[in-house]
Formats: C-alpha cells, structure tokens, sequence
C-alpha cells in the first residue's frame, strides 16, 4: 500500500528554503543524518535494557556512497520509525527549534543575509534536502516489526509505502542533486570527502561510522607481468572511519603532552605547541568536558577586528558550532579551545546559546581554570608566564579595566609592571613585599621606559628615598591603575600628578610659608602661563627647577590616549616651581629687574617642564626664539 501526504505548510517553507539555499556550508546534512542515527541507536541501545522484547546489536552507522547511481546511503540499527513516527517525525516540523529557525530563516531572506544561520542551528533531516533532490527513509521500528518507505522530492508531499526490511534501523538515502557551478554535490560520493567529513564533523560519536575504503593489495609476480601499465590492484573495505573517543573524553592520565599538542596543532591549524594546554573534566549540576589552549603566539589574525572569539561546542560528542563566544570572555580572546556538554539541545541556537544558563555556568568556570592555570604559571615558571604576559598582558590589563573593574580582584595578581629600581616586571605584591619601611603608597611613573622615567623631574624624590616606583607604559596602565585604586590598602600614588607627602613636615610648613610671601611673585607668573590652571611652589622636586603636574582626572597620559581617539579634552595643568632651586631666585630677580626677562624664563621653563612630560609646548617657534636669545644673552 501507498499513501501520498502534503506537507504541512511551515513543512513546506522550510524545505523549500532548504532547496533552494545558497548556504555554502551544505556538508553539514551529514553531520545532521549521522547524529539522527547515532540518537536512534541510543534510544534503541536504551530500549534493550529496559525492555525484553528489543534486542540489541553489534550497533554501527555506515555510509555508502554509489557513483553509478549518485546516491549516498547512511545505514543505522538504531531503534527505526513506526508508520505514525514517519508522519510526525519527517511529515512535520515538531521541534520548536525548526519554527524558530524558520522564522530566523525568512528574516534573513527578506534581508538578503547570507544564511549562514543554517550552520548555527540543527536543521536536522531537512538539511538532507539541500544536496539531494530525492530522499528515501527505510525504516522498521523495534517496536512494530514493520518496515516502511519514505520517499519524497521535498516539494509538496511524501509517500509512505508498506516495505520489506531485514534489519531494524533507517536507511536513509539521498539521490543526490545534478552539479552546477556553484555547488559540486557529486564531490560527497568521494571516499576522501566522506572521510573528511566524519573527521571534521562527527569523528567523536561513540558508535563506529563505517565506510567502503580502497585497499591496495600486493600483486604476485604473475600479475606484475602481466600488468604492463603499473595499475594497482585494489579492493574495498567497509573501514570505521571515526576515532569514537575523542580525546577529551579520556582521563588525563592517559593523555600524553604529544598526544594533546598534536590534537591541538592540526585541529587550530597551528605549526608551533601551545604555550598550555588545560584538560577540563566537570560532572555534577552541568556534566562537561572542555580542553583548551594558549597558542605560544597570537593568532595571525587576533589583532583583526573580524576575529571573532569563542570555543567550538560540542554536544554529547557531537559538532555544533565552531566558535561559540558566550563560552570565553572578551580578555581571555586568545584562548583557543573546545567544549563537550551532556546537557545542550543539539538544535541550541544561536540566541539560546546568550541565554542558556548552563553555557553560562560553563563559561564561569572556564575563565576560573584559565586564571588559576595562569596564576600556577606565574608561581611555578616565571619565565613561561614573562612569554605569555609579553603577547597576552595587555589583554589581562584591558580585562581588569572593562567594565568598571568588575573583574579587578580576579585579575590583579596577574598583572606585571615594570620596577623602575630593577628594570624588569614586576607584580603589585611583590613591589608592595619590597617597599622600605615607612613606605605606605605604590608609586608609578607614566614613561616609555625606564631611561624616561628616570628623566622625570619629580623622580629625583622617590629615588632620594629609596623607594621603587611602577612604570606605566601602556596605553591602558592608567586607566587601569584608575580603576583599581588601590591595592591591599597601598594607595597608587602618580610621580607625575599625585602629591607625594614625601618631605618631612617641617620642610612642608616652610614651603607653605615661602608660597605665602611669594604669592604676588606666583600670581604674575600664572599671568604670563595663560593654559596653566595653577602655578604652585612645589613639595616634590629636589634637583629639578620645576615640573608640570595635574589637577583632576585627566592625566597628560590619558589626554593623549584620548586625543588618538579623536578627543579633544585636555588635562589641567599646574606649575611648579621649586623654590629651592638657583632658578627661582632667577626668575624673581628679573620679574623685579627686567619684567620681559622674567617672563621669557617662565616661558622657556614651563616648556621644558611640558617637554619632559611628553608633551610639544604650545608655540614651538617662539620657544626656540626664547632659547636662542637667552642663549646669546651676555
Ligand atoms: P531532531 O533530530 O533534531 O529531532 P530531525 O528533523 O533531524 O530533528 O528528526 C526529526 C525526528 O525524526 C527525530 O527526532 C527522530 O525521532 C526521527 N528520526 C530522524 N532520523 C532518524 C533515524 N535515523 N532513526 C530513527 N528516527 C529518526
């Protein structure tokens, strides 16, 4: 008996968008059939132990491939469809899944995107229609004992027909679309391509996926003779074609360092080891298995704003997608890796994956074991963690600065500055473990490199001391010192801005005396600085004659990272002068003498004062005037 069905309308659209898909990616309805079948021999695996009546097997998944006819066949001994499951199984879309895809589907038709969503979800058997004009479904069921056919073009129906089965399971074949420009259907009857395809999509599905592979056999002398051209003699062998544990599944102890170097190399396509690998095993609550990798060197691409981030995802050994992002944060881009869950749908898409609460839970405990294998590093091989904090540091930094510093605990032990005392990094415990007693603040300097700070004015004070001072040298430094505040009760105290309490009190009460009957002195030269917000006699110089500080916020550091994004906001500045310098007495000599004078010396000062921060002074030409007439002056 045969029967013709429609199918049912939202059926019909999605198979309709399946035909005619212009999705690069339509390998995938292997990985799609391959997972049906291997979900097919769990339930029937699971029928076995609970019920008498269903026998188990010697279970297997194969794949035939028919270049005569065109046709590709994937053979399982799962637990196969009644004639009612045929109906509600391939006659309709039952998943909620499949509606929302379709929904996803259309909006992205309309919007002429690509749709590359069909990668993103299990678009299941229907996938099956993208590379093939006809499918056929044999299939008897452990449960009936009755074997039936379905077989439709995709288009408006399907039929069902009474069939003869020796075995239980599904034979589902695809008659296999003519080649076009585009898309080259008849590549997946090739040996190799099928191959590949396992390899890539579902080499860890527990069962053995079994192929017809070529064997090349040995000729006998006889045959050498006689075989004049050289051609091989070969045959065919139905080979499995899947590892079938993947090597995340196994116990580390049975993991060798190759063994994962070597898994690591060929599937991130790298030529070098990691700099770490890390072997995730978590059961409980959420059941998963994650490996991941630190490559020894950023990723060719990672500075390119279209990397995108993420871990492959796997459910029960099964590809789902390739970089899932909501499984590594932003800071810890780097990282290279995979995820194997028992507890995601197979269909989990990609709006699911935002608010899945188990990806989540995966994902906090993913960025625990990077951190705590980092911060192992930086205990236990402190010249591993000065290779990676040199590539990935600056990614720590931004990660401990994002988000108002809302991930600053996690992170600030990881951090590494350089120590301006012994010119190399440095972490915060180990500057505050070194501080001279007495010492209460963290000092940093904001300068290129150590020669630089040292030619900061208000260094002379910290090094009179003895103490250490931090140099900032990246962009986020500051931003990042901002944010932390402070560091185990330390406050962080800037060279070049901060008030540095460093002088005794009775040296402090007397600069507040000379600032008291200098003040008329202070208020002319604020005059002649007409970008200064404040010119003061300063507590922190010792050798120099003067600096140029900060008041507020913005620092010059941040008002030059600020002026590369195209911002125009300044710091506040503040002069100072020291007045115990020869200078001083200088300048306010001439103010009284030769006003002009007096007036090119605060000039030419507080440019050198700018210059000595990094910063041009305003009118570079009048400067270089300045200097050359005070140069020739007698
Ligand atoms: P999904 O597998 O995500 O549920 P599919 O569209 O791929 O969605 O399949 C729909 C249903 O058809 C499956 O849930 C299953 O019940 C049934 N089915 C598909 N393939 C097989 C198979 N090889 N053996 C038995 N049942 C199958």
């Amino acid at each position: 008996m045969k029967e013709t069905k429609e199918f049912k309308t939202e059926t019909k659209k999605l198979l309709d968008m399946m035909i005619n898909s212009i999705y690069t990616h339509k390998e995938i309805f292997l990985r799609e059939l391959i997972s049906n079948a291997s979900d097919a021999i769990d339930k029937r695996h699971y029928l076995s132990l609970t019920d008498d009546k269903v026998s188990n097997a010697d279970y297997d998944i194969k794949i035939e491939a028919d270049k005569a006819n065109k046709t590709i066949t994937i053979t399982d001994n799962g637990i196969g469809m009644t004639k009612e499951e045929i109906e509600a199984n391939l006659g309709t879309i039952a998943k909620s899944g499949s509606k929302e895809f379709l929904e996803k589907l259309e909006k992205a038709n309309k919007s002429k995107d690509d749709v590359s969503i069909i990668g993103q979800f299990g678009v299941g058997f229907y996938s099956a229609f993208m590379v093939a004009k006809r499918v056929s479904v044999l299939t008897k069921s452990v449960k009936s004992d009755k074997a039936y056919l379905f077989e439709s073009d995709g288009l408006d129906s399907y039929t069902v027909s009474d069939a003869e089965y020796d075995d239980y399971g599904s034979k589902i074949t695809l008659y296999l679309k003519d080649d076009t420009e585009d898309d080259k259907y008849s590549l997946y009857l090739d040996e190799y391509e099928i191959k590949d395809l396992v390899k890539k999509y579902s080499d860890y599905v527990r069962y053995p996926i079994k192929t017809w592979v070529t064997k090349y056999d040995e000729l006998t002398e006889e045959e050498k003779k006689e075989n004049k051209d050289n051609k091989p003699k070969t045959h065919q062998e139905l080979e499995v074609i899947n590892s079938m544990k993947p090597i995340w599944k196994k116990d580390k102890k049975d993991v060798t360092d190759e063994e994962l170097n070597n898994f690591y190399k060929s599937k991130f396509m790298d030529y070098q080891d990691p700099l770490s690998s890390i072997m995730v095993n978590v059961e409980g609550m959420i059941t998963y298995r994650a490996l991941l990798f630190i490559p020894k060197k950023p990723f060719y691409d990672f500075y390119n704003d279209k990397n995108e981030k993420g871990l492959a995802l796997y459910t029960k050994g099964v590809f789902i997608l390739e970089k899932c992002k909501e499984l590594i944060p932003d800071y810890l881009r780097f990282v290279k890796g995979l995820v194997d869950s028992e507890d995601l749908p197979l269909n989990i898409s990609r709006e699911m994956l935002q608010e899945d609460r188990a990806i989540k839970k995966i994902a906090t405990n993913i960025e625990k074991k990077v951190l705590s294998e980092l911060e192992s590093m930086l205990k236990n091989d402190r010249d591993k963690y000065l290779e990676f904090f040199k590539d990935y540091g600056i990614n720590l930094k931004y990660g401990l600065y994002e988000n108002y510093g809302e991930k600053k605990d996690k992170l600030k032990e990881l951090i590494l500055l350089r120590s301006f005392n012994d010119d190399k990094l440095i972490t915060f415990d180990e500057y505050v473990k070194n501080m001279k007693e007495g010492q209460k603040d963290i000092y940093y300097a904001i300068a290129r490199d150590k020669a630089s700070a040292d030619k900061l004015p208000q260094m002379d004070l910290i090094k009179s001391k003895g103490y250490d001072a931090l140099i900032l040298s990246d962009d986020v430094d500051e931003f990042m010192i901002q944010v932390l505040k402070n560091y185990n009760d330390h406050e962080f105290k800037s060279i070049n801005k901060d008030d540095l309490n460093l002088i005794s009190e009775d040296e402090s009460k007397e600069i507040d005396k000379k600032a008291e009957d200098n003040k008329d002195f202070l208020e002319e030269v604020k005059k002649v600085l007409t970008d200064a917000k404040e010119v003061k006699l300063s507590k922190r110089l010792v050798d120099a004659p003067c600096c140029v500080s900060t008041d507020g916020e913005i620092t010059f550091e941040m008002e030059r990272v600020l002026k590369q994004q195209n911002h125009d906001i300044k710091a506040e500045r503040v002069f100072e002068l020291n007045p115990n310098h020869p200078m001083f007495e200088k300048i306010k000599d001439a103010f009284n003498t030769d006003k002009e004078l007096g007036k090119k010396y605060v000039n030419v000062l507080y440019a050198e004062a700018l210059l000595a921060e990094g910063i041009l002074p305003n009118d570079v030409n009048q400067f270089n005037k300045d200097i050359t007439e005070l140069l020739l002056k007698k």
